[in-house]
């Protein structure tokens, strides 16, 4: 088939390579340029986590995430390139003054657990537990809780990765070019097959309920801290966590606002950030701040990801929100499935809504 795909970032990107190299004739058309500096992909740190994010979503997006974690792999051994790819879990810490924070989220933790039991138990920590995960965090922490299983992978090796696959299948990738879906008319002569709708943001003008949730994250160079796993501090205002990418680079991050500026990071969340690593790892105190990025997370009014159809041949996947990464897989596969039979009782299992045109 001949298939157009709007919107180069993290859907559009792993549907492209899905589909080109299952045959099909592709384009894809990015308002941006190739290095993905548009997208919430490029932003993200590309944490796994389907238990933290328990913490603040539903059962079906843990769901996707447990389903997803086991095809990241997979879709990365379909990449000419390797991509950064960890699941060693997730070590949660607090300290003293947020306890009753701390309590809120164990106490959510084992929600989670009653309702999807076939999840992996998070694990109460001492000091000398949590010296065993991360020997030069024992001495400043007595508690903490462990996720195992979850992961992260390394989001600018990826879509390069995905970038360089495109260009080898010969798929006719078009930057800087903002494209809607009413430039097409497919199954018309001369139009193509299928278009799909990945803009995230970029499409909220023909999905009104769409808004973009700022996110602010900091890249540090910090050779003098040994972390080697994702670590998340449990803070008032939001989930902070800290993400070792290889190399001496961790990614700290994330602010969630509810607003679409897309400005500079204030000074407030670089400060808070900042602070909170140091907090965690006093190593921090001599790294190297080498990016400041700010982005919009596209959400649906429920925090959940969606499926549209525009009519019988234009597809909107949009809604990803805080959990692109953790849930892309699934949503790839859903897709796929309704490309393939109309019908996807993948979707069914996630209780994902697949939904004609409405706003
Ligand atoms: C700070 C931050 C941290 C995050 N951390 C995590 C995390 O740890 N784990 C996780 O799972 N998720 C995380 N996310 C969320 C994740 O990045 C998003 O859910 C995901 O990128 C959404 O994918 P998408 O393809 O829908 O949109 P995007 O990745 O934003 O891609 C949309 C693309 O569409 C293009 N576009 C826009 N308008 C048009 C147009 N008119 N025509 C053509 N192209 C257009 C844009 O240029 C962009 O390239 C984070 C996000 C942010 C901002």
């Amino acid at each position: 088939m001949n298939i157009v795909i709007l919107g180069a970032g993290l859907m559009g990107r792993l549907l492209a390579c899905q589909l080109a190299r299952a045959g099909h004739t592709l384009e894809l058309f990015d308002a941006g340029g190739s290095e993905a500096l548009t997208s919430a992909a490029r932003a993200a740190a590309a944490m796994l986590a389907p238990l933290a994010e328990s913490a603040i979503t539903e059962t079906s997006v843990v769901q996707m995430g447990m389903y997803s974690l086991p095809r990241w792999p997979e879709l990365i051994a379909q990449l000419d390139e390797p991509v950064f790819f960890q699941q060693i879990g997730t070590l949660v810490l607090w300290h003293r003054q947020d306890a009753a924070e701390a309590q809120r989220f164990a106490r959510q933790m084992e929600a989670t657990h009653a309702a999807l039991p076939s999840l992996p138990k998070a694990q109460p920590l001492d000091g000398a537990g949590i010296a065993q995960l991360e020997p030069s965090l024992g001495s400043r922490f007595t508690q903490g809780l462990f996720l195992p299983g979850e992961g992260q992978l390394d989001n600018h090796q990826l879509l390069a990765a995905m970038l360089h696959q495109l260009q080898r299948l010969n798929v006719k990738l078009h930057w800087d070019s903002p494209r809607v879906p009413a430039d097409f008319a497919p199954g018309q002569p001369g139009q193509p097959d299928w278009v799909f709708d990945c803009r995230g943001v970029g499409a909220q003008a023909q999905w009104p309920a769409l808004r973009g949730v700022r996110g602010e994250i900091i890249t540090l160079l910090a050779p003098e801290v040994k972390l080697s796993r994702p670590t998340r501090l449990i803070h008032p205002r939001y989930p902070i966590y800290i993400a070792p990418k290889g190399g001496d680079y961790f990614v700290v991050g994330a602010t969630e606002i509810e607003s679409d500026d897309l400005s500079e990071m204030s000074v407030r969340s670089t400060l808070e950030l900042l602070s909170a690593a140091y907090s965690v790892d006093s190593g921090f105190a001599e790294a190297r701040i080498m990016d400041l990025v700010t982005q919009c997370r596209p959400a649906l009014p429920n925090n959940l990801p969606s499926i549209r159809m525009l009519g019988e041949r234009v597809m909107q996947i949009n809604g990803l929100y805080r959990h692109g990464y953790l849930i892309a897989p699934a949503m790839l596969d859903v897709v796929m499935e309704l490309l393939q039979t109309h019908t996807s009782p993948l979707a069914q299992t996630f209780a994902l809504a697949i939904s004609p045109a409405k706003d």
